[in-house]
C-alpha cells in the first residue's frame, strides 16, 4: 500500500496533497496506476538517457534485468495484465531516432525470462510529434493532446479488447504520455491499462 503523503498513482511524493505529476490527479487520466521499477530515480535515469540517446547500447541488458527483476517479484500484482506492450514509438521517414530503444530492451528481456515477454507494436505512431525536452507543462500537454493523440493507432484492437494491458516506456514525469496510450488502448476496448516505467520523475 502506498504511504498516505503519496500519490496512489504513481507512488510519487504529494506536495500540498497534489501528484507534482499532472496526468495522475486528472480525471480522464485513463491509466489505473503507473508502476516503477526503481526508486533510486536518478542513477535509474542515468542509465536510460545513457541508453537512449547515448550510444550504450549495451546497457539494454542492465535495463532488461531490472525489468525482469520487477516483474517477478511484482508477479502477484501484475498478473492481472493480460497484454504487456511498449510505448508507441515513431520510427519511420523523418523521425529522430531510427531505433525502437523499448524493443531492444524487452527483446533483451525475453531473452532472460521467456515467460516476461512483451508484444511490440499494440499501439503504434503514425508520424513523428513535437519534441517534449526543452519546452514548458503546457507545451508538452498541448502536443500530446493534439498531435500525438491524432497519431496514435491500435491496428488490431482484437488484440486488446477486453483484455487489460500493461505499457512500457523509459520515464514518467506529468504523464501526458502515458495517458495517451491508455486513452487509445481503451478506445480499442482495453478494460485496463497501467503504466510501467524505469524511473519516474517530478513534473517540473
Ligand atoms: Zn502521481
Amino acid at each position: 500500500m502506498p504511504a498516505e503523503d503519496s500519490c496512489a498513482v504513481c507512488g510519487g511524493e504529494l506536495a500540498d496533497r497534489a501528484c507534482p505529476n499532472t496526468a495522475c490527479g486528472l480525471p480522464d487520466r485513463a491509466f489505473s496506476r503507473l508502476y516503477t521499477v526503481s526508486e533510486d530515480a536518478d542513477a535509474t535515469w542515468d542509465v536510460v538517457y545513457r541508453f537512449k540517446y547515448g550510444d550504450e547500447r549495451h546497457l539494454a541488458d542492465d535495463l532488461a534485468r531490472m525489468l525482469v527483476s520487477f516483474l517477478r517479484e511484482h508477479h502477484a500484482e501484475l498478473e492481472r495484465f493480460d497484454v504487456r506492450t511498449t510505448t508507441a514509438l515513431y520510427i519511420g521517414p523523418e523521425a529522430r531516432r531510427l531505433w525502437d530503444y523499448l524493443r531492444v530492451v524487452v527483446d533483451a528481456a525475453e531473452q532472460i525470462d521467456p515467460d516476461r515477454s512483451f508484444e511490440v507494436g499494440v499501439i503504434t505512431k503514425v508520424r513523428p510529434t513535437g519534441r517534449f525536452l526543452g519546452i514548458g507543462v503546457e507545451e508538452r500537454r498541448e502536443i500530446a493532446e493534439g498531435e500525438l493523440r491524432a497519431a496514435l493507432r491500435v491496428p488490431e484492437p482484437g488484440r486488446v479488447e477486453g483484455r487489460r494491458v500493461l505499457v512500457l516506456d523509459d520515464a514518467y514525469s506529468e504523464g501526458f504520455t502515458m495517458r495517451e496510450m491508455a486513452r487509445a488502448l481503451r478506445e480499442a476496448g482495453a478494460v485496463e491499462v497501467a503504466g510501467l516505467v524505469f524511473a519516474r520523475r517530478k513534473g517540473t
